[in-house]
């Protein structure tokens, strides 16, 4: 199939053909049918360089409202680097599209610089756990819209020891949210999360 039969839109195309992607991979042909039309819960068991970034990624910017410009995505991911590496394919993907406001907030950089950039329209945001509840218990970022959470390499934040922080950030956004979960290993903490958090009826993907 190409993207356009996958339901991705024009303009995202013409995006990914400059980057030479032009196959959807195996986890997109899963993913991006499914997460663009209906709104659930997702599981998928993706290593990375399978094209897992635009596997969440086209979906998520598929389905943002332009005209709302508050927060209505969350991405969790472990690392600064791993944080700015998806902002940066996401914004790349919109290079033709309408303008999507997108954010990386992590540790280890000020706060306060995040706080201001936080003031802007800001649609996704892209988060470490760490930082993302310091900004929450700092009043700094309203969740009230967010549709979709996606953690990206769930295991790995579990192992560096993020369980708090994951439960209490799943905890804040309750409600309607969209939980997509991504981990290569399905060790006893990502388990847990997804019996916790994630409908009985996700849709699983390996
Ligand atoms: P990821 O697994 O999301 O970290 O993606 C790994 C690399 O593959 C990134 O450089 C992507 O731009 C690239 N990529 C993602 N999807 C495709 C695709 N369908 N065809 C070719 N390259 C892709």
């Amino acid at each position: 199939a190409t993207f356009l039969e996958l339901g991705v839109s024009k303009d995202l195309v013409k995006g990914l053909k400059e980057l030479d992607i032009i196959t959807p991979s195996e986890i997109q042909e899963a993913t991006i049918p499914a997460l663009i039309s209906t709104p659930m819960d997702f599981i998928g068991q993706a290593q990375t360089g399978t094209g897992k970034t635009a596997a969440f990624g086209l979906p998520l910017l598929s389905n943002i409202d332009p005209k709302n410009d508050k927060v209505q995505a969350l991405i969790l991911s472990p690392t600064r680097e791993l944080c700015q590496q998806i902002a940066k394919q996401l914004f790349k993907f919109t290079k033709y599209t309408d303008k999507v406001f997108i954010e990386s907030v992590y540790g280890g950089a000020k706060i306060d610089e995040q706080i201001s950039r936080l003031r802007r329209p800001t649609q996704i945001v892209v988060a470490t756990p760490g930082r993302l509840v310091d900004l929450i218990g700092k009043g700094a970022i309203n969740l009230s819209q967010v549709q979709t959470v996606v953690l990206d390499e769930a295991d790995e934040m579990l192992s560096m020891g993020f369980k708090k922080e994951l439960n209490q950030i799943l905890d804040v956004t309750a409600g309607e949210r969209n939980i997509w979960l991504f981990s290569a290993t399905m060790s006893p903490d990502v388990k847990k999360i997804i019996s916790t958090y994630l409908s009985q009826k996700a849709m699983k993907v390996e």
